[in-house]
């Protein structure tokens, strides 16, 4: 046995596991080699260019990291990675590249293969051993393209041995979702932050998970033992047998807890003094649904439709969608269901909707959410039929994502009408009243606009990790500012309650459903800005229940007086943490 490692990072997804590592190898498999028409030479150009692009910004996160490493193996690696960048810019493996798409007229894959092969047989013949670690570099320069240029350019990590620990240098949310909990018991990466889609989707698995730990893909191999304390925010690598007694007996607690938490499960969330609250589950996958069973979500505040649009080469169909949704309506036996439309961009990326559209489409300021189903809105007419029918079967409300106008609403309005309207000339039967339409509030100016949305909106529902992302401009996915990225600020908080005031002002319901919905220690803020509907990954609703059963909501409301009246979020947290006796 190794000696033990230890890796901090960000505990995402509570619970401590140990398992053998699964080091995800960043090995290229199926690289499709064809030949092209003379009209789609510009096209692969571009792909090559974009992929290019894409390596550069993965290396220049990765040398970052390197950076904070602060000794020697940070300084070589920080400048081996500096080596990949000058490679990365007009080198002649990029430009050879470049050259070959037009030349030979063969695809990008293609043209980076044999520009690799060419490179490496020149140098060869030299014989030299610096010449030879130079090569190896090329490879990895060209690999890293390579997957940059795949949709699919990894293995599956569907099909991993039961006890697996996936390691890996990032994660995306499409990958977490191909995870089976049954099989894989930790994640450990070394990029992403707490707030990202990525973390999310753990704790849609419950698979204890640590993101961002620094210097993680050197101190660790495939088959390595290794235990994840996704609660801590700690990997420890061949864990000696103090560690291992230790960190039982943490287990063992963690579970006594949720044992005591699940007898909770008939309780009502009702405060001490009578305020009556409705704690409601999001749902990423539909095998979140045993675990809504478990805990009696009061329904679910939000379905992020996108999850079904990952993994796959095409988009869903309207009958494939219509099937999944059906089956959690059904699920949740006459509880009511908010289906949210398409929110990919940002941290989410799903190709088939993509398609052959630029790199702008992914970013979180670009075409994310409702702005891309408006630009193609034969797909919001597909999911709006698919929901509509599934509405047949139990209580749906519609949810958009980051509006940003008044107008995006009424746009959406309109073709929710239209696909009735198809449905009903093909005679499908659906409910004699439309499913109410609601927006999400996520970005600062739809929350300072929200008295206006409130007026075309059926209701409304706060996004605060979003709303945070944007409002303090912290990337919820990036480890480098997951120490910025505070709920508890005051701009945040001023616009939560803005939105607030402006739905009960409109006599609407409002709800939240970011992941401060979640965390027991906010319930009181939220609670005294006059929030009653909480919508939160599943395994929190006992904690959060728990509080709202201890708690005075009168007193929460004057404490929420008292904190909006702080302009500090340190003093904030104190105010709350005394409230909450943690202080
Ligand atoms: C949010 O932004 O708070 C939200 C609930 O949506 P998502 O996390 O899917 O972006
Ligand atoms: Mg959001």
């Amino acid at each position: 046995m190794g000696i033990e490692k230890r890796f901090k990072g960000l505990g995402v997804s509570p619970g401590i596991s140990s398992g053998i590592a699964h080091v995800r190898e960043t090995g290229v498999v199926d690289i499709p080699e064809y030949e092209i028409r003379k009209k789609d030479i510009k096209t692969e150009e571009n792909r090559l260019t974009r992929a290019v692009r894409l390596a550069q910004r993965q290396v220049r996160r990765l040398q970052s990291r390197a950076k904070e490493m602060a000794n020697e193996a940070g300084d070589e690696l920080w400048a081996l990675l500096d080596a990949y960048l000058l490679m990365l810019d007009g080198s002649r493996l990029v430009r050879g590249a470049e050259k070959r798409i037009g030349a030979q007229k063969i695809n990008a894959e293609a043209a980076v293969q044999l520009e690799i092969a060419e490179i490496s047989g020149a140098f060869q013949a030299m014989d030299d051993s610096y010449i030879a670690a130079r090569l190896d570099d090329i490879r990895e320069v060209g690999n890293r393209i390579l997957l940059n240029l795949g949709k699919h350019p990894l293995r599956p990590l569907s099909v991993l041995p039961k006890g697996s620990i996936v390691i890996a240098e990032n994660l995306s949310p499409a990958d977490m979702a191909q995870l089976d909990p049954s099989t894989v018991c930790g994640v450990g990466t070394l990029l992403g932050g707490a707030e990202g889609h990525t973390a999310i989707v753990a704790r849609a698995l419950g698979i204890p998970s640590v993101l961002g730990a620094a210097a993680l893909m050197d101190g660790i191999r495939t088959g390595d033992p290794v235990i994840i304390d996704g609660s801590a925010g700690l990997i420890v690598v061949n864990p000696n047998s103090d560690t291992l007694k230790r960190l039982g007996r943490r287990r063992a607690e963690l579970e006594k807890t949720t044992k005591r938490l699940a007898r909770l499960k008939t309780q009502p969330a009702i405060s001490r003094d009578g305020t009556t609250f409705k704690l409601q589950a999001n749902i990423e996958l539909p095998i979140e649904m045993k675990m809504i069973g478990q805990v009696a979500a009061e329904g679910v505040g939000l379905m992020r439709s996108e999850f079904m649009f990952m993994n796959r080469p095409t988009v869903p169909t309207e009958d494939e969608q219509f099937g999944i949704m059906r089956q959690i309506v059904e699920g949740m036996n006459g509880h009511p269901v908010t289906i949210r439309t398409l929110d990919v961009g940002a941290d989410k990326a799903a190709d088939a909707v993509v398609g052959e559209m630029d790199d702008s489409v992914t970013t979180a300021l670009g075409l994310r959410g409702i702005r891309l189903s408006l630009l193609k809105p034969e797909l919001l007419e597909t999911q709006f039929r698919a929901m509509l029918r599934a509405a047949n079967y139990g209580p749906v409300r519609i949810l958009l994502p980051m509006v940003t106008t008044v107008n995006e609403v009424l746009r959406a309005r309109k073709i929710l009408v239209k696909a009735a309207a198809q449905l009903k000339r093909r005679r499908v039967k659906i409910p004699p009243q439309l499913p109410a339409l609601g927006t999400m509030i996520e970005v600062p100016g739809a929350a300072l606009a929200a008295d206006a949305l409130a007026q075309v909106s059926d209701f409304l529902a706060i996004g605060s990790n979003d709303l945070t992302m944007y409002t303090l401009a912290v990337d919820r996915a990036n480890e480098h500012v997951a120490g910025l990225f505070d709920p508890l600020h005051p701009a945040v908080l001023r616009l939560i309650q803005f939105t607030t005031g402006a739905a009960m002002k409109a006599r609407i319901p409002i709800s939240i459903c970011g992941e401060m919905a979640g965390d027991p220690n906010l319930t009181v803020i939220l609670a005294g800005l006059g929030l009653r509907e909480f919508s939160m990954s599943p395994s929190n609703i006992p904690r959060v229940k728990q509080r709202i059963r201890e708690m005075d909501a009168v007193a929460a409301s004057n404490r929420a007086n008292l904190i909006m009246d702080q302009v500090d979020s340190g003093r904030i947290r104190m105010l709350l943490d005394d409230f909450n006796g943690l202080a």
